[in-house]
C-alpha cells in the first residue's frame, strides 16, 4: 500500500496507510458513535479497534436488507452477509478466503428436550467457546491488513480467561502477528491458564501478579504509548473490534435460514450477554433481512441490562463476580452501539428488548435440574439463558426459540460436574490444547516488566 500524505506521528493507535482518509464512492465507511472522529474504512476500523475519540466504529449507513439464501454453507453464508461492509475496502476480494479459514468448524441448532426449543451450539470451534469465530475472524483481517510490513503486529490482550484463550488460538502461527496475553495469576481457572500458555510460537502469555484490573491498565497504558508503537506495532483485540462484532452475525443467519426454510417460522433468541457483542450481531442480522424474531438479553447477577431495559437509567457499575464469569460485566461496552442503533430513543430501545438477569443459586438449579430431568448439560451462561426462555414459556410464550449456548460445559467443569455428579467429556479440539506443555512468564504488575516482553520479542 503506498504512503498516505497526512499520516502524522500523533497516530496513537497503529494504522494502515490511508487510515482515516474518507473516500467518496460507494465504499462502505464507519463513523465513531460519538461523532468525533473521522470516517475510517473498514480496514482501518478494524486495524484501530476504538475510535480515536473514543467511541466505537459503525457503518456510516447499515445496508439494505438483502435476499440472503439458505442452504449455503456457513462460510457461504458469511460472505453474502459480510459483502457490503467490505465493499470498496481493500479487504474485500480476500473476503470468502477469510470466511473459510474462520469459519471452519459447525455452529450447529439443535433440538432441545422442551417442544419448539433448541440450541445454537457455538462452542465446536478450537477453545469451545464462541468467541472462537470471531477471534479467527479478526486475526485474518489483521494478518492481511499487516501484509509484509517490516515488523511484526503485536496484539495485546488482557483476560480473565475466555477472551485470551480464543485471541490466542486464533492468532497462533498467523503471518505477521503476534500475541501477548496477559492474566492474573492464581485468578483463572487450572484449565483456562493451560490454553493461554499452551501455544508458544508467536503466542506470549504473562501471568501477572496482580488484578486482572490491573492487566488491564497495563495494556490501556501500552496502547497509548506512542514511543512505544514506535517500536513494535501494537494494537488490542478486544471484544468492540468490528473484526469480531460482523463475523458473529453469521451463525445467526445461518440457522435461521435453515430454520425458516425447513420450518417457515423464524427463529427467535435468548443470548446470554455481558458486553453485548454476540446480542449485539444478532440484532444487526436481523436488521439485515435475517428471518429472526425476538432476541431476548440474559444476564447473569450483574444488572445493569435488565435494571435499564425495566426502565432505570443506564447506570454502569462495577461488576461482580459469578459463576458465568465471562459475563461479569457492569458496564457492557457494545451498549453505545445499541444506543446508536437505535438512534439514542431509550423509549424506542427499551420496546425493542427484554433483560432478565438470574442469580447464581438459580444458575445452579438450571443445571442440575436440566440435567436430571433430560439430560441435557449446560454453561452456565448458557443456563441463564434456559431459564429465562423457561420463564418466557411460563408465560405463555409461543413459537420457535433458541438459545446461544457460548461456552462447552466441559470448560466450567469445576461449576458443572459436582452439579450433575459426573465427569463431562472434553471436547477433541480442547484436549488437544491441554494435552500440550504449557508455560507462562510470571511478571510484576509493573509497566517497565510489560514493555520488556512487547520490545524484546526476538
Ligand atoms: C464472552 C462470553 C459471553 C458474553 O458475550 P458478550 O458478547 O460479551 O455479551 C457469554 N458466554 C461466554 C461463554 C463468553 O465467553
Amino acid at each position: 500500500m503506498p504512503a498516505c500524505a497526512g499520516m502524522t506521528s500523533k497516530n496513537r493507535h497503529w494504522m494502515p496507510a490511508c487510515a482515516g482518509m474518507t473516500s467518496k464512492g460507494k465504499h462502505m465507511q464507519f463513523i465513531s458513535t460519538r461523532n468525533n472522529a473521522p470516517a475510517a474504512s473498514l480496514s482501518a476500523a478494524i486495524a484501530a479497534g476504538l475510535a480515536p475519540d473514543g467511541g466505537l466504529y459503525v457503518p456510516e449507513k447499515l445496508p439494505a436488507p438483502r435476499e440472503l439464501h439458505a442452504g449455503a454453507s456457513l462460510a457461504a453464508t458469511a460472505t453474502q452477509l459480510l459483502q457490503p461492509f467490505f465493499a470498496g475496502d481493500a479487504l474485500e476480494g480476500g473476503l470468502p478466503a477469510i470466511c473459510a479459514a474462520a469459519f471452519d468448524f459447525p455452529a450447529s441448532l439443535e433440538p432441545l428436550a422442551t417442544p419448539r426449543d433448541h440450541v445454537l451450539e457455538l462452542f465446536h470451534g478450537p477453545t469451545a467457546a464462541f468467541k472462537d469465530f470471531g477471534a479467527r475472524f479478526l486475526a485474518q483481517c489483521m494478518s492481511r491488513i499487516r501484509g509484509n510490513a517490516d515488523k511484526p503486529l503485536t496484539i495485546l490482550v488482557a483476560t480473565s480467561g475466555d477472551t485470551g484463550a480464543a485471541v490466542a488460538a486464533a492468532f497462533h502461527r498467523v503471518p505477521n502477528l503476534r500475541v501477548v496475553v496477559l492474566y492474573p495469576d492464581g485468578r483463572v481457572s487450572p484449565r483456562q491458564a493451560h490454553q493461554l500458555g499452551c501455544f508458544g510460537d508467536n503466542v506470549t502469555a504473562l501471568r501477572v501478579a496482580g488484578s486482572f484490573d490491573d492487566c488491564q491498565a497495563l495494556v490501556k497504558r501500552a496502547l497509548n504509548d506512542a514511543e512505544l508503537h514506535g517500536q513494535a506495532p501494537l494494537s488490542s483485540a478486544n471484544s468492540i473490534s468490528l473484526g469480531r462484532l460482523l463475523p458473529q452475525m453469521s451463525y445467526y443467519a445461518h440457522a435461521a435460514l435453515a430454520h425458516q426454510a425447513r420450518t417457515g417460522d423464524k427463529l427467535n433468541f435468548v443470548v446470554p450477554s455481558g458486553n453485548l457483542g454476540n446480542a449485539l450481531a444478532a440484532i444487526l442480522a436481523r436488521t439485515l433481512g435475517v428471518p429472526l424474531g425476538e432476541i431476548v438479553l440474559a444476564t447473569n447477577a450483574n444488572k445493569v441490562l435488565a435494571d435499564y431495559f425495566a426502565g432505570s437509567d443506564y447506570t454502569p457499575s462495577a461488576s461482580v463476580a459469578t459463576l458465568a464469569n465471562a459475563m461479569d460485566v457492569g458496564a457492557p461496552s457494545n451498549f453505545e452501539r445499541l444506543r446508536w442503533l437505535y438512534q439514542g430513543d431509550d423509549a424506542a430501545l427499551r420496546g425493542a428488548f427484554v433483560s432478565r438477569s438470574v442469580d447464581d443459586a438459580t444458575i445452579r438449579e438450571v443445571i442440575a435440574r436440566r440435567f436430571a430431568q433430560h439430560g441435557e448439560i449446560f454453561c452456565p451462561h448458557t443456563a441463564t439463558a434456559v431459564k429465562v426462555l423457561e420463564d418466557l414459556r411460563a408465560q405463555g410464550k409461543d413459537g420457535d426459540w433458541a438459545v446461544a449456548a457460548t461456552a462447552h460445559p466441559a470448560k466450567f467443569e469445576s461449576v458443572v460436574e459436582p452439579l450433575i455428579g459426573r465427569r463431562i467429556e472434553v471436547p477433541l479440539a480442547l484436549n488437544e490444547l491441554l494435552q500440550r506443555p504449557a508455560f507462562a512468564e510470571p511478571i510484576a504488575a509493573s509497566y517497565d516488566a510489560l514493555t520488556w516482553h512487547i520490545v524484546d520479542f526476538g
